[in-house]
């Protein structure tokens, strides 16, 4: 069981500890913001607490105030190097750990994650900003892969031919790679990281993550309930910081793998990187998710789809809707049900129990989403609903809130159209076709996920064959694949083969090794130098 301590203060294997000082202890700075003698969120490497030494650090806000909350270390070249060097330490005893010890820790892991889901929710809410229900939601959907996870005897097992030649018989076996790293978002800082880290491990790997330095608490309890649940000291580690510390990542030589979650542009910078320097990488990127309704749609499903789908933790998912294509003559009518609904969704903070949307991550990106506002309307679309408006949407001070936004006639050629705004901003475009509806998605440079709203089985289906992109919903908005499937977009939504998580995690964390093998019969005994051959 952890409790709050003062930064720095509990270091050591063995111990309860807890690395975040109470936001209680700021106090007022000159910039409106909390500054001072705050706590700050050191390292996790080889089983304890390692405080930053590298003398950078950066600011941990609550959302919901607009204060730095807390602090957090930059890692340096030297401190990746610790982690990775106490991974690759820990590696060869865990790989040798037997499948069923391996499995009796994930599932003690699964349980304490459970248990604690309540206090991981808690850090999501301080700071990310997302309300209690979707924040506990992301750790459930994090649980799944845990769970998942646990099945590692039978994802093992390979396939094994008898008599492949006379006398000799063949077979598979997968094998971990390494020492593996994961690099994640800020918008899942505990599912992303289980979905890496859960597989990665069973396998027999060690893992080095480094969360996204904006919200890095929740890795942190994640890692003493490892520790916790029997996981040696230096298979799980967790390095905090900017891009020196995801640069050391992709260029230390002993490093064999990384596994990437974030933004397009450092999607592709992580994989040409980190493949130049010899790693295998799988980078999945941003998304544009288009919903198409067709004119046979239930309005009400698809209104009540689209306003969950779109503006769901406020907007900030990979997988949420990020535009409604709306086909022939069901545009008028969808376009007032989805407004309808807008005012009933209470904005405000997690502490608030009727909340169901939160802040932004930052009053940066908050500022950047509500900026399409204006770009929209300047480029020809109309303004429905304007976010603005809402009375906790304060530019000067306070929390980084935004209301439900919708900005209807929307076209290509508008920014609000060519960028992912990762925010609670649903655009609506209007086609007469269901074929320009699919050259949309198509068309488009994203492939994360998309979906339609229909009750013609045969569209349906003829969508499902056509769309390009990684997931595909049908009558769901967010067609997040449940953990024993994998999840990955196609296009610029991906760099890389392999989709994470399910059985192409397994895949990526392990490599295959194929023996040949003959026992000796002393009277087959004979030289040959020809090619082997099967026949
Ligand atoms: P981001 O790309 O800014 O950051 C992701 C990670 O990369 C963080 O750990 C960050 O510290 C690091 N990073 C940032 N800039 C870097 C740089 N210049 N060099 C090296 N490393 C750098 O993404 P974000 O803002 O944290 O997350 C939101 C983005 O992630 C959105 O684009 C969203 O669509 C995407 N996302 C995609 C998926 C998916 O499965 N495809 C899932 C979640 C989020």
């Amino acid at each position: 069981m952890m409790h709050p301590e003062p930064s720095g203060a509990t270091e050591g294997q063995g111990q309860t500890m807890t690395q975040v000082a109470e936001p209680g202890s700021a106090r007022a700075g000159a910039n409106g913001h909390e500054t001072g003698a705050i706590g700050a969120v050191h390292h996790w490497i080889g089983g304890r607490i390692v405080e930053g030494a590298s003398g950078r650090r950066g600011p941990v806000y609550d959302p919901a105030t607009g204060r730095i909350a807390r602090e957090v270390d930059f890692a340096n070249d030297d401190e990746v190097g610790a982690a990775v060097a106490a991974a690759t330490a820990a590696f060869p005893a865990w790989r040798s750990t037997s499948l069923s010890k391996r499995t009796e820790i994930l599932f003690r892991v699964r349980n304490l994650v459970e248990t604690h889901r309540k206090e991981i929710a808690g850090h999501l809410t301080a700071e990310h900003g997302k309300v209690p229900s979707d924040a506990l939601g992301e750790v459930a959907r994090g649980i799944e892969n845990l769970e998942f996870a646990c099945g590692i005897p039978n994802l093992l097992k390979g396939g094994f031919t008898e008599q492949a030649s006379t006398g000799v018989d063949v077979f598979q076996i997968r094998q971990p790679i390494g020492v593996v790293a994961g690099i994640t978002p800020f918008n899942f800082p505990a599912m992303v990281p289980m979905w890496m880290f859960a597989n990665a491990i069973a396998c027999g790997n060690t893992f080095v993550l480094k969360p996204s330095e904006k919200d890095p608490s929740a890795s942190m309890l994640i890692a003493e309930l490892l520790h916790d649940a029997g996981v040696p000291d230096g298979v799980f580690n967790v390095v905090h910081g900017d891009k020196v510390a995801v640069d050391a990542i992709l260029t230390h030589p002993d490093i064999a793998a990384i596994s990437f979650v974030g933004s397009t542009p450092i999607a592709r910078y992580i994989y040409e990187t980190g493949t130049k320097n010899g790693k295998r990488v799988q980078a999945l990127g941003g998304a544009k998710n288009h919903m198409i309704v067709l004119p046979d749609a239930d309005i009400d499903m698809a209104a009540d789809a689209a306003v969950s789908a779109g503006y769901g933790s406020a907007g900030e998912r990979c997988m949420a809707i990020a535009t409604v294509v709306a086909v022939g003559a069901v545009a008028d009518p969808l376009v007032e049900a989805i407004k309808a609904r807008l005012p009933k969704i209470k904005v405000g903070p997690g502490s608030d129990p009727d909340a169901e949307m939160g802040p932004l991550v930052t009053k940066q990106h908050r500022d950047k989403v509500a900026s399409y506002l204006d770009s929209g309307p300047a480029q020809g679309a109309t303004v429905v609903t304007d976010g603005r408006e809402h009375p906790l949407y304060d530019e000067s001070e306070g929390g980084f809130f935004l209301g439900l936004s919708l900005i209807d006639n929307v076209t290509t050629d508008m920014d609000a159209y060519k960028d992912e705004i990762f925010g609670p901003v649903l655009t609506v475009m209007r086609v007469d076709t269901y074929e320009e509806a699919v050259h949309l998605v198509n068309d488009n440079p994203y492939g994360n996920g998309t979906a339609i709203f229909t009750r013609d089985g045969g569209a349906a289906r003829q969508f499902q064959f056509e769309a390009k992109a990684g997931m595909v919903g049908i009558n769901v908005p967010i067609p997040v694949p449940v953990a024993y499937y994998s999840f990955g977009g196609w296009k610029a939504s991906l760099f890389g083969d392999l989709h994470m998580y399910g059985p192409e995690g397994i895949q990526f964390y392990t490599r295959a090794k194929i023996v040949t093998q003959r026992w000796p019969d002393p009277g087959t005994s004979k030289v040959d130098l020809g090619f082997p051959r099967t026949r």
